[in-house]
Order: C-alpha cells, then structure tokens, then sequence
C-alpha cells in the first residue's frame, strides 16, 4: 500500500543529514558538556557551534540563544519568565484567540494566579489587526504573545506591525515561531520581536530539543532551576546531540528554505484550487495568500474530520483535524471556532500540511481519493440527507 505523509506540520522526518550530524555525539563524544575534561569540551564545542547557526540564521547574537526541549517549554518559558520577572511592573498579558495550547494554557494558568489576559479576536481568516493589539495595551501590560503563523489554519500574522506598537508602549513582545522557523524568514531584526520560540522536529530536526530567542537586556525569570547551564539561565544538562541536529537542521533550512518553499507553494495551491473542483460545499479555512507555504485546511459539509481522517488512512494518507497535541479531544478546535465556524463545520475540517518529501504525486493520489470518501460518507450522513 503507497504511504502517503501529508502532515508535516504536526512533525517532520529527521532528515538523514542530521541524523548523521548527531550520531557522533551518543557515544564517540558523549561527554557532559559543563566538564572540563576535552569529552566535557568536545561537546560543549558542538553546542556553541549550533547556537552560532541558530544565531546567524535569526539575525540575533549566540548570546541571545536558550536552548530547551521544545516548543511547549519555550512558549511556557516566555510567558512564565517575563510575567513573573516584571509582576511588580504590571499584570496585563496580551495573546490572541488563536495561540497553541503551549501559549494558551499557560496564560490561564497566569489568569488564576492574578494575571490579566486579553485575548485578542481574529477576523474570518484568521488573521489579527495590529490595531486591536493597540487598542488593548494599558500601562500595566508587561508582555505580547502573538504567533507568526498558526499552526492549524496556516495564517501568518502582522508580527512585524505588532511588534512595533509594543515597542512604542515599552512592552516586551514574544512570538511563537514553531510553524514558521526554518520555513519562512524569521530575522528577528524584522520580525521586532524581544522573545521567539523554535523547535527542531517542526523542521527536520529532532524531537525533544528547542530554542528561546531572548534579545539581550530582556528582564525574565528562569523557567528550570538548577544547575548554571546555559549562562546560568536555563538547568539541566545539555541534549548535545538534539542540539547539534537542531543546528544541522537550521543549517539545512537556510540553504533549501526558498527553494522547498515555492515547491510547496505550487502544491498547496494544486489542492486549493483543485479542492472546490471536485467537491461541492468545501470552504478554505485561513487566509487566502498570507499563509503557510505547505498548509491547506478545508471544512468539508456534513461530515466529520475524524471519519474522513480514518478513510483516508485506510489508504495511506496521513492527515489532521488540527493540532496533533489535541487530536484526541472531541471539542471542535479553538481555532476554527474562533474564525466564527459552527460547531458542525468545525468538526467536518482536515488539514493536509506539504514538506521535503512531498511529490506531485502525492497531491494527484489525494486529489483522486478525497471525492470518493466525501461522496461515501456523506451518503451515510443524515445532515446530508436532510439536505
Ligand atoms: N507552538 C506551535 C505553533 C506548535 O505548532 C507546536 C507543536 O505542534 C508547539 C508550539 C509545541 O511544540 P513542541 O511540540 O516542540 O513542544
């Protein structure tokens, strides 16, 4: 049976390179970074070779670097280290409808603990107005967190825009690269951020293994206390080979990044177009050119993303509802409701996300197969049939 990967936004594939980058560091150079010792060096070498990368392709300095275990601790990280660092300042966070849980969980958690968060609203494609974002900063608000480009509907906000509002009212403002890193340009310089979340498996790299952009003078508590790994500001010993495939990854984004990204492109808009072709009552979710080069998400009518999900898995094509981290939830997405869908079609949508390996056909198999499973169980549905 072909197998067919079309969700890239949920994880990626190591690329070979990069597991070929990490090997060494397992158990030829497994020393403990902080020793002295030349196993101790070895490896700490490999470390601020990574950062070094990482730092080159952010525009910003290796100093301003934290490496962590992912995107859900930096996320966690930001919001934590920046409230709890200037909770005498201020206690007003700003963030949108639309953030992953990695955001959106911790800033309730803030919100019980005496915080207070403002959700700033989408328009229908789920884009934000920075004007919004204005509208909303008052003298006691310490932090923005918006997210450069969301992971379910593909929209990439105004980030540029934003952070510049937050830097006319002297607040700190942190965005949420992990869909965006390594796929679409994330200079930091251009972007006017203070704070940016990474994670490796989200392009090529491995799991378990992040970044926390933070430009120098930011004030922000540590997360993990500890040892002094990382200058002191985040604990635990260093994931030396998860670092160095980060690094290689990151390497890897910034010599294919253009290229990969008008591919999938090309791709995604085959599906756009083609979608609506062939079934009749589809919707795109998202906006319609500010998006993700390799996600397409349509709400198909009357019948359910989990049905749809299992059939086309039955043929080999691997696709989402949304966000893996949720996938389990029978709640419609906080995101498809936020764009103002109805339960019953926030239910009925899928997500198919493009990356290195995507071919043509693999877009030409889905496209043959998707109308045929739509036909079949919207013959079973009664929605359908009371139509
Ligand atoms: N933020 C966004 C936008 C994501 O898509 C994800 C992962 O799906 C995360 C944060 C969490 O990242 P990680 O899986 O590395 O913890």
């Amino acid at each position: 049976m072909k197998r067919i990967y079309l969700d890239y936004s949920a994880t990626t594939p190591t690329d070979p390179e990069v597991i070929k980058a990490m090997e060494p560091y397992f158990f030829e150079k497994f020393g403990n970074p902080s020793s002295i010792h030349s196993f101790g060096q070895e490896a700490k070498k490999a470390i601020e070779d990574a950062r070094e990368i990482l730092a080159k392709f952010l525009g910003a300095k290796p100093e301003e670097i934290i490496f962590t275990s992912g995107g859900t601790e930096s996320d966690n990280f930001a919001l934590f280290g920046v409230a709890y660092a200037l909770e005498k300042k201020g206690n007003h966070i700003i963030t949108s409808a639309i953030e992953h849980h990695a955001i959106s969980e911790p800033a309730k958690f803030l919100e019980k603990k005496g915080f207070k968060v403002t959700f700033v609203k989408v328009d229908k494609t789920g884009l934000i107005d920075p004007a919004d974002i204005k509208k909303a900063v008052t003298d006691k608000t310490i932090l923005i967190s918006v997210m450069h480009a969301n992971n379910e509907i593909g929209t990439i906000q105004p980030i540029s825009e934003i952070g510049k509002i937050a830097r006319e009212r002297g607040v700190y403002f942190h965005t949420d690269a992990v869909q965006t890193a390594g796929h679409i340009l994330t200079k930091v310089g251009e972007l006017n951020v203070d704070l940016l979340s990474l994670s490796a498996h989200k392009f090529y790299g491995p799991k378990g293994v992040g970044a926390l952009y933070v430009r120098k003078g930011t004030r922000i508590e540590n997360f993990l206390r500890g040892g002094d790994q990382e200058r002191g500001k985040r604990a635990s010993t260093h994931n030396t080979s998860g670092i160095v495939g980060l690094g290689k990854a990151i390497e890897l984004a910034s010599e294919k990044m253009e290229e990969e990204a008008n591919f999938q492109i090309r791709l995604r808009d085959k599906l756009i177009k083609e979608i609506p072709r062939k079934i009749p009552e589809v919707y795109l979710n998202g906006h319609p050119t500010k998006r993700l080069p390799n996600n397409v998400n349509y709400s198909i009518k009357y019948i359910e993303g989990e049905s749809m999900l299992l059939n086309l898995d039955m043929l080999g094509i691997a696709a989402s509802t949304g966000s893996a981290c949720t996938s389990t939830s029978l709640e419609p997405s906080h995101v498809l409701l936020a764009i103002g869908l109805p339960h019953e079609i926030a239910h009925g949508s899928l997500r198919f996300s493009l990356g290195r390996w995507s071919k043509e056909e693999d877009v030409d198999y889905l496209l043959e197969h998707l109308p045929e499973i739509v036909e079949k169980l919207r013959a079973m549905s009664p929605l359908y049939q009371k139509k």
